[in-house]
């Protein structure tokens, strides 16, 4: 059968006063029903922009999508459509949970009221069936109590909880695909993992496929099936979990793995330890965009942007120099996923 999502070429740019920023610059990728898939990279790379083009939710001005498309259920290039078709999509077919809930939750109204509102949106249902509706899905993201706690509102809860409430007005509609752009950075490290229990449960109880955005590795190897590398708006590697953790080819997928945050350290200190800054999306160079931070550049990446190569099977691929025959034997770092 047809993949769930199929992105080909997908190419992202904001309009700015000084420039055109080339945000995505020629995502391919797809994802099959009930698969998790995580998008991992830096901040800028292009992973939450993918992902807010697949929902259509980047502001237009200033993005506009420049190239390719995103065929979603074998049929509809979402891409193609309007606002108002896109508004059936959305919701219906597709949910998205944000890194911060209190922003796109509505402070004014109850979270029992929100859940239910998002339902009617969809679905012919009384207000009582639909809180009915909003009562199960607190209950299946895990929050006790749920028959009262549809009458609080947004402040009156944790930020955990309110995450729990995002999560399920996400799936009340019971979407095929669940966008989750770093949904626990805003949260505490226990509450964190809280959350990620959830979203396995919910996936293994749901069969929704899930598009998991995130900066931490660790998240990745307890939840997704397949990872896509991005950096600097391209996807430079992906594969299979185990493809991406202990047989990863490209040197930016290393320098990741060797930063994977410990228990016992911080975060954002871990994560920058790949030396340097990603380059300018204004100018893009025109060889391999990692070449300024990568150890093993050679001439050739300065001057022509790496293709694809198939590394072990279809499924794993890496844009790298050194993957062509001709390259020198580089050893992959044993501290590159262990
Ligand atoms: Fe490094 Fe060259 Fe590979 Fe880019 S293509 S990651 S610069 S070796
Ligand atoms: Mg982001």
């Amino acid at each position: 059968s047809a993949p769930l999502l199929e992105v080909n070429n997908l190419k992202v740019s904001f309009k700015m006063f000084a420039g055109e920023v080339q945000a995505v610059r020629g995502v391919s990728f797809t994802l099959d029903k009930g698969e998790v898939l995580a998008i991992v990279g830096e901040s800028g790379c292009g992973k939450s922009v993918t992902a807010q083009t697949i929902m259509r939710l980047t502001p237009t001005p200033p993005s506009f999508i420049k190239d390719g498309s995103i065929i979603f259920d074998g049929k509809t290039d979402v891409t193609k459509l309007s606002e108002k078709q896109m508004m059936k999509i959305r919701g219906q077919e597709m949910g998205m949970i944000f890194q911060d809930p209190m922003t796109s939750l509505n402070p004014t109204m109850t979270v029992g009221a929100q859940i239910a509102e998002g339902i009617r949106k969809h679905e012919k249902l009384s207000k009582s069936a639909a809180m009915r509706r909003a009562v199960e899905l607190l209950t299946l993201v895990g929050i006790s109590n749920p028959g009262e706690r549809i009458n609080q509102y947004p402040h009156e809860m944790s930020g955990g909880m309110r995450q729990r409430v995002m999560i399920a007005i996400a799936l009340a509609c019971h979407p095929k695909l669940l966008i989750a752009d770093e949904p626990t950075t805003a949260l505490d490290v226990t509450i964190q993992a809280q959350i990620m229990d959830v979203m396995r449960d919910i996936q293994e109880k749901t069969g929704t496929a899930i598009i998991l955005i995130t900066h931490d590795l660790g998240v990745v190897a307890e939840m997704a099936q397949r990872v896509i590398v991005m950096y600097a708006g391209k996807v430079v590697e992906q594969g299979d979990l185990n493809d991406i953790f202990y047989k990863s080819q490209h040197p930016y997928t290393w320098g990741l793995l060797s930063s994977v945050p410990r228990l016992d350290s911080d975060k954002k200190a871990a994560l920058a330890s790949i030396p340097g800054t990603p380059p300018d999306l204004f100018a893009p160079p025109k060889g391999c965009a990692f070449a300024a931070r990568c150890p093993y550049a050679m001439k050739i990446c300065q001057e022509q942007d790496p293709e694809h190569l198939p590394v072990s099977g279809p499924t794993h691929t890496a844009a790298c120099w050194l993957m062509h025959p001709d390259a020198p034997k580089v050893e992959r770092p044993v501290a590159a996923g262990g």
